[in-house]
């Protein structure tokens, strides 16, 4: 292998692997260093007890919380990342989140950029991942240059029943985009995708649409079982010089001529943090956001909930207000059909005759609200170990979004409706430690996603999203990506 390649790319996730796709056809030598391995095809995919209880996918590795208190969080190291266990939710930022926005508890602030600079990224990346929707069916859609690719997967019986019911009572339910080959997918197996690893069947993800598309050209390649380790700039240089990575046991060192680190929003912190670099704002690790998430179960015993898959529509009424003249609450989504073995492993002194009939009468919800910047939320160092200090911001309106779901669900004749929020344990949805901007001295990258301090630096994952909107967030980091490959290929070029 050449040492010195034109491009290292640090991870093979969302973000790393659609900045491979948009540079491949450069020409430029690129190396992806991903630290996990590929799931294989006969990995125990559809079995919740082993995805869930033992987990089967997940590392070892332990963060510690703001207490000091280790646990294991729910972060995925594997070829492709967390999107091979993702919900292939591809929604895009709505054009209000690329303004400054007043919510209960606080501004969210304006990128800097419009929403329109990121359209045609958007574009391409639902090209990449064959994304099915339809971008009427919601009023808070932004404008497309190009239709979604295929039309929205179709709900299954009882959904369709359940958002006729949603609609009598007022609200608008959308087609969730997917990036999903339903007839694949449950040919594979009779099971929901959210949460459930891929083995490349049916799921658009990063393993699937962009590294696929990546290692399709000669002169991109895929170290696995790579981690790195440290990031080091040359002598009296600020250019990232070396690259340095353990594999099997062994020390290994690249010096590429451009370093585009994707390693997931915690992770590229803690990269940087370790390295020393690309921190003279002191922002690295700041404005941790992880979303306001809660589950929702509504059950009605006249209800039958026959789906296998179950997550096909979603409600934006109070994306953008409340609907009484206030300010934004967020997104609600359907959940991956919680069978009664995800109930019960949820809940593990519930009967297995009640997780049953709960399970075959509810209808299960995800409800998801933006949480601010806040340079206190944060990714340190403690001892060489991550510690996760997330303060979470905008309650107010997240306790405002699930009473409002709750009421509705009531009136749509779901009597029973039980709800959990999610913990910090469960990072699924972070970003924002390696935040883009326009003032070097409260960002860590420019708008281009390049380093302030180290001008061959690139960060391309979550972590550069300076808002969490109140959406997935998966294909605004895609698109971010492959607009960052054309300003890498431009340097490249110069
Ligand atoms: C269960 C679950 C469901 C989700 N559902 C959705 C959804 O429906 N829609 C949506 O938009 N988002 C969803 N997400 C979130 C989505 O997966 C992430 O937002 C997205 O993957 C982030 O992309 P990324 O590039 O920042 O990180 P990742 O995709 O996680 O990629 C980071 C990569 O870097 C590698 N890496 C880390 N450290 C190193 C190192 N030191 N050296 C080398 N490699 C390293 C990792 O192994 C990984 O492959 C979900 C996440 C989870 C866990």
């Amino acid at each position: 292998m050449n040492d010195a390649p034109d491009i290292v790319i640090i991870g093979s996730g969302m973000g790393g692997a659609s900045l491979a796709a948009g540079l491949a056809s450069s020409g430029a030598r690129i190396v992806i260093l991903e630290r996990g391995h590929q799931i294989p095809d006969d990995a125990p995919a559809r079995d919740p007890w082993r995805i869930y209880t033992n987990s089967a996918f997940r590392s070892n590795e332990t963060w510690l919380d703001e207490d000091g208190e280790a646990f294991e969080p729910g972060n995925y190291y594997n070829v492709g990342g967390n999107s091979k266990l993702y919900g292939a939710v591809l929604l895009r930022y709505r054009a209000e989140d690329f303004s400054a926005l007043e919510h209960f508890d606080g501004m969210s602030p304006a990128w800097p950029f419009p929403y329109e600079e990121l359209s045609p990224w958007y574009d391409a990346a639902e090209q990449l991942f064959q994304v099915r929707g339809d971008a009427q069916s919601d009023a808070t859609e932004p404008p497309h240059g190009q239709p979604y690719p295929f039309p929205p997967v179709p709900d299954e019986e009882a959904i369709r029943v359940a958002r006729r019911r949603l609609e009598r009572v007022g609200t608008k339910p959308f087609s969730l985009p997917l990036g999903v080959d339903i007839d694949r997918w449950l040919d594979a197996g009779q099971t929901g995708w959210d949460g459930y690893p891929d083995t490349r069947c049916g799921k658009m993800d990063a393993e699937t649409c962009s590294l696929r598309t990546a290692l399709a050209h000669d002169n991109v390649s895929l170290i696995t079982g790579a981690q790195v380790t440290e990031l080091r700039t040359g002598y009296k240089s600020s250019r990232i010089h070396e690259v340095h990575y353990r594999k099997d046991g062994e020390d290994h060192c690249l010096t590429p001529g451009v370093v585009a680190l994707c390693a997931g929003a915690v992770q590229s912190a803690a990269l940087l943090l370790r390295s020393g670099v690309a921190n003279l704002s002191g922002y690295v690790g700041r404005c941790f956001m992880n979303h306001n998430a809660t589950a929702m179960i509504a059950i009605d015993p006249r209800f039958k909930n026959t789906s296998v898959y179950q997550k096909t529509f979603g409600l934006n009424d109070w994306y953008l207000d409340d609907g009484e003249d206030g300010k934004p609450l967020g997104n609600v989504q359907l959940l991956g059909r919680v069978t009664p073995d995800i109930l019960k492993i949820q809940v593990p002194h519930l009967p297995k005759f009640a997780a049953r009939w709960i399970s075959g009468h509810a209808l299960d919800l995800y409800l998801i609200s933006e949480d601010l910047p806040d340079p206190e939320s944060r990714v340190v160092l403690k001892d060489g170990k991550i510690q996760l200090i997330w303060q979470r911001s905008n309650m107010t309106a997240h306790r405002k979004l699930v009473e409002k779901t709750r009421e509705t669900l009531k009136d749509a004749g779901f009597p029973v409706v039980l709800s959990r929020l999610f913990d910090g344990r469960v990072p699924s949805h972070q970003c924002g430690t390696v935040r883009l901007g326009n003032d070097p001295a409260t960002s860590v990258l420019g708008p281009d996603c390049r380093s302030w301090d180290n001008p061959n630096l690139f960060v391309c994952d979550a972590g550069a999203l300076p808002t969490s909107a109140a959406v997935n967030p998966a294909l605004t980091v895609a698109a971010l990506a492959l607009r960052t490959a054309e300003t890498i290929k431009k340097d490249l070029a110069a």
